[in-house]
């Protein structure tokens, strides 16, 4: 039988032993994780012994954080724009990053309101937790969400997210935009769709490199696969001035931008991530030009 305060500096030693980044705060996510105490709680009863299923359990996952497994996938939750996404192996653990590409369609998606005096449709292709789509249907007024992946384990995810915030949105199985059920327009198009050159998929932290889905992190040899099959369709699916809205890597806002330029896209706009980075990339359709 041992103390909190021990089990607990026990724990963060032992991450850190295993080079886990932030290894004091993982092992206190995972004390709350197991415990439900909040900060106060384990302070208040640092020094009185913690229950043997509890200090069982709170090392289990310890060990397992130490393998490198992201500690998303063993609390089994993300927060992303103030929503908690369940997320799985099967899914990509949304980034604060993304944060940012939702922000920027929450603008679009208001301005759209304002001038229609109605809510906008918004297709988010690769949706993985769904926590796009799922994101914008929570904070604006849409007339249709839906989101579509080629991962069927991801889509049960994005569903149960959907439900659990109490979103109205449809999911396809399938690739991109042959996964929807029928051709439909859309006013916003918006993806953060694997954007990793193969060839860098090695240099990746352990956490994402072994542990998170392949299928979302790997965007083939120049990283630009993705980006190519959803600029040459996307314009058959997008209604007169609809939008184009991608995530990116950071090295990529040229090659993205010439994508859409010879595709035909006007309006074209390059937006930062928190650090400052080239992170979003987006172009307006028109039909008549
Ligand atoms: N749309 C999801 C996210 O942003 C998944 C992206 C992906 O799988 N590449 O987290």
């Amino acid at each position: 039988m041992s103390a909190y305060e021990e089990v607990y500096r026990h724990a963060a030693a032992l991450l850190t032993e295993h080079a886990v980044p932030d290894a004091a705060l993982d092992a206190w996510y995972l004390l709350e994780h197991v415990t439900g105490l909040c900060r106060a709680e384990y302070f208040l009863r640092a020094k009185e012994q913690i229950p043997e299923e509890w200090e069982q359990a709170f090392f289990s996952l310890i060990n397992r954080r130490c393998e490198r497994i992201p500690l998303q996938y063993l609390t089994g939750v993300q927060e992303f724009m103030g929503f908690p996404f369940a997320v799985s192996p099967a899914t990509l653990i949304p980034r604060q990053d993304t944060e940012c590409l939702v922000e920027e369609a929450i603008k679009y998606l208001q301005q759209y309101e304002r001038e229609y005096s109605s809510g906008a449709r918004v297709l988010d292709l690769c949706t993985g937790t769904g926590c796009i789509v799922i994101s914008l249907a929570k904070l604006c007024n849409l007339s249709y969400a839906v989101g579509t992946d080629i991962s069927e384990e991801a889509l049960n995810i994005a569903e149960r997210n959907a439900k659990d915030l109490n979103v109205a949105a449809e999911f396809y199985l399938g690739d991109l935009f042959a996964a929807l059920p029928q051709h439909e327009i859309f006013d916003l198009v918006v993806s953060n769709p694997p954007y990793i050159p193969t060839r860098d998929i090695a240099g990746l932290m352990p956490e994402v490199r072994e542990y998170e889905p392949m299928t979302a992190l790997d965007g083939a040899e120049d990283g630009l696969k993705f980006y190519r099959e959803i600029v040459q369709t996307a314009p058959e699916y997008l209604s007169d001035g609809g939008r184009l809205l991608f995530e990116i890597g950071c090295e990529q806002a040229e090659q993205v931008r010439t994508l859409m330029l010879q595709r035909g896209f006007t309006e074209l706009w390059t937006g930062r991530d928190y650090a400052s980075l080239d992170r979003m990339v987006s172009g307006v359709w028109r039909n008549r030009k």
